[in-house]
C-alpha cells in the first residue's frame, strides 16, 4: 500500500516536471495566433483593406489646411478603419500634397491614396467673399475622378462615394452603399436648413425629395446623400463637378453629366419635386446600368439618418496669436 502511494507521488512528479518544461520552452516563441483585426486591415494597396469578394468603396475627400484639418481627419480615418474594402481618395486643396497630411493618412491604418489639386483663385473668391459665392472641394473631387478614370478598368467593381472631412458618418452607411449599381440616395441630417433632407419613396422607387431650398434643382441632394456606381461613372467619361455651379447645383452638375443633362424633367411643387426617377428609368433602362433605371434608395427607403451635415466650429485662437506677438506661442514644432 504505502509502495503504490509512492509510485503515484513519483508519476504525479514526473509529468509535473515534463509539463514545467514544455511550457518553458513555449517562452518566447512568436504567438501563433492571426494578427489583430486592424492589422489585418492595413494595407497600402487598394482593395486590399479586408472584406475580400466585396466591391470597393473609393471614398473621396477633399480638404484644406486650417487649425480643425488633423482633428478632422483623425477622427474621419477611425470611422473608416472599420469598414472592410474601402479605399480612401484623399486630395488636397494646396499646390502639393503636405506632409501634415500624408503622416496623418500614413499613420491611419486606412488603405488610401494622397493627391492634390489647388482650387484657381478665380474660383475662390476674395477675402471678403462669403463662403458660398463659389462651390467648394470641386476641384478636389474632379481630381480624384481623374484618378479613378487613369487607374480603374472599366469593368472593375466598385462604388465612389463624396465624403466631407467634417461630416458624421455611422458604419451603417457604408454596409448601404456597398450594393450601389447606379445611384444610390439615402437621407442627410442636419442639412438645407432643415432637420433632415430626403428622397421620398413609394412602392422602392423614389418619387420625388423633402428639401426646403431650390426644389428645382435636378437633384436636390446633399453631396453626402449618394453614391454612385464605379462602372457607370466610367461609362461616363464626361462627367465631372462644375466648379462654377450656381450654390446647391453642384451635385446636379455632376449626376446630371451620368443620366444625360438636359433630358430631366423636374416638377417642384413646395418642398417636393417630382419626375427624376421616371427619366433616370428610360436612361438607366437604355444602359442597363442605373437598377432599374431608378435611384437606389438605401436606409429603409430613405427613412433612416445615417449621415449628418456637421460643421466644426472654428477655433477661436486669440490668445495664441497674443502669445506669437510677444514671441510666447505655443511650440510650433508640436503638429495640432
Ligand atoms: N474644402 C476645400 N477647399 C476649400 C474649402 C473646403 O477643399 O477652400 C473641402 C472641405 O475640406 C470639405 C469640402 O470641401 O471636405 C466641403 O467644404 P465645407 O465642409 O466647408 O462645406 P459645407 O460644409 O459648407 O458644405
Ligand atoms: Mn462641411
Amino acid at each position: 500500500m504505502r509502495l503504490r502511494l509512492r509510485n503515484v507521488f513519483l508519476v504525479y512528479f514526473v509529468v509535473s516536471l515534463v509539463g514545467l518544461f514544455c511550457a518553458l520552452r513555449e517562452l518566447g516563441r512568436p504567438c501563433p495566433c492571426p494578427p489583430p483585426e486592424p492589422e489585418r486591415r492595413r494595407g497600402r494597396s487598394v482593395g486590399v483593406s479586408g472584406g475580400e469578394g466585396l466591391p470597393p468603396i473609393y471614398v473621396v475627400t477633399p480638404t484644406y489646411a486650417r487649425p480643425v484639418q488633423k482633428a478632422e481627419l483623425v477622427r474621419l480615418s477611425q470611422t473608416l478603419l472599420h469598414v472592410p474594402a474601402l479605399h480612401w481618395v484623399v486630395v488636397e486643396d494646396a499646390a502639393a500634397p503636405s506632409a501634415l497630411v500624408g503622416g496623418v493618412l500614413a499613420a491611419s491604418g486606412v488603405s488610401f491614396t494622397h493627391l492634390s489639386a489647388e482650387t484657381p483663385p478665380e474660383l475662390r473668391g476674395g477675402p471678403g467673399a462669403p463662403s458660398w459665392l463659389f462651390p467648394r472641394g470641386a476641384e478636389q473631387r474632379n481630381r480624384a475622378l481623374r484618378w479613378l478614370r487613369d487607374t480603374r478598368r472599366p469593368d472593375e467593381p466598385g462604388v465612389v462615394y463624396f465624403a466631407d472631412d467634417d461630416n458624421t458618418y455611422s458604419l451603417r452607411l457604408f454596409e448601404e452603399m456597398r450594393s450601389t449599381r447606379g445611384v444610390s440616395v439615402w437621407p442627410v441630417g442636419l442639412v438645407g436648413g432643415l432637420r433632415l433632407e430626403r428622397p421620398l419613396v413609394a412602392g422602392g422607387r423614389v418619387v420625388g425629395f423633402h428639401t426646403g431650398w431650390r426644389p428645382e434643382r435636378p437633384f436636390p441632394l446633399d453631396m453626402a446623400g449618394f453614391a454612385v456606381g464605379l462602372r457607370l461613372l466610367l461609362a461616363h467619361p464626361r462627367a465631372r463637378f462644375d466648379p462654377r455651379a450656381e450654390r446647391g447645383f453642384l451635385e446636379s452638375s455632376f449626376l446630371g453629366g451620368l443620366v444625360t443633362p438636359g433630358q430631366l424633367e423636374p416638377r417642384a411643387d413646395n418642398c417636393t419635386q417630382v419626375g427624376v426617377w421616371g427619366v433616370l428609368g428610360a436612361f438607366g433602362g437604355l444602359w442597363g446600368l442605373v437598377n432599374p433605371g431608378q435611384l437606389e434608395p438605401r436606409a429603409d427607403n430613405c427613412t433612416q439618418v445615417l449621415v449628418w451635415h456637421t460643421r466644426t466650429e472654428k477655433p477661436k485662437l486669440r490668445q495664441e496669436e497674443q502669445l506669437q506677438r510677444q514671441g510666447r506661442g505655443s511650440d510650433p514644432d508640436i503638429e495640432v
